[in-house]
């Protein structure tokens, strides 16, 4: 479904992603792991064209990435996208916020729109938030909406970059499950974290990144019990 064919990219002298090959196939969910620095939300963001890329080529069901215009606002929508920080537009209510890109977007009818965003907000249960604004909300709650309003794109992909490091811990769960049924369901997913459990339960494949490269691709069970780089063990010696 997603295919990275030798990406390279540089931020200036920094070689930020070096001759990256990368494919998820539908229904697959990738955990993307690595130190900070290592490339990891660049990757993400190119997948979505938030980043450029100089070399190389990405394609989704086999196209290229659009360049502009509304061909690059329906591939945003393809590629649902959750960051640490929940980015919700902060003076729309919860309901607005998943109906919005619906209508501007998919052009679906406020009805239409209206009830789906109900039925979504539910399903990450923050159905009785609708009505409240965001910052009425606490930061596992905003980030279900935020979950909610990608999904609410029917996207053919779901890019999850950290998407719990910023949440008081006791949050943190509510999150992870809402990401562990959504995998359970079918849908494709790249998802960057240092969520270990999470990498364990619901991966089909973990990336472990370094210096702008993959380093080691394997089965969780393998990585995690048989990491093959000294790098991979070194990461882990240090975060389990
Ligand atoms: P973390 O775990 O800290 O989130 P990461 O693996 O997500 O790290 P990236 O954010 O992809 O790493 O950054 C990789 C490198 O690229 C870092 O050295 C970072 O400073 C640099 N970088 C990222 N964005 C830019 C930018 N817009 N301009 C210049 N350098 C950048
Ligand atoms: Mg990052």
């Amino acid at each position: 479904l997603v295919v990275l064919r030798s990406v390279n990219k540089h931020f200036g002298a920094l070689h930020v992603l070096q001759d990256i090959d990368l494919t998820i196939d539908r229904g697959e969910v990738v955990v993307v792991i690595g130190p900070s620095g290592s490339g990891k939300s660049t990757l993400c963001r190119t997948i979505n064209r938030l980043e450029t890329i100089d070399e190389g080529a990405i394609t989704i069901d086999g196209k290229p990435l659009p360049q502009e215009g509304k061909a690059l606002a329906r591939l945003r929508a393809d590629v649902g996208m959750v960051f640490q920080s929940f980015n919700l537009f902060a003076h729309k209510t919860v309901l607005e916020n998943v109906m919005l890109g619906q209508i501007k977007v998919r052009r679906v009818d406020k009805k239409k729109a209206e009830e789906k965003a109900r039925a979504l907000l539910d399903r990450v249960g923050v159905g009785t938030q609708a009505e409240k604004y965001p910052a009425q909300l606490s930061g596992g709650q905003q980030q279900r909406v935020a979950i909610a309003r990608a999904l609410a794109m029917d996207p053919k992909v779901m890019l999850f970059d950290e998407p719990t490091s910023a949440l008081d811990p006791e949050m943190i769960n509510e999150v992870l499950e809402v990401m562990q049924q959504l995998a359970r369901d079918g849908m494709t997913m790249i998802v960057v974290t240092h969520e270990m459990g999470f990498a364990r339960s619901a991966a089909n494949r973990v990336v472990f990144m370094a210096d702008g490269r993959i380093v080691e691709e394997a089965a969780p069970d393998q990585f995690f019990s048989n990491p093959r780089s000294d790098r991979a063990k070194d990461f882990l010696s240090k975060i389990l």
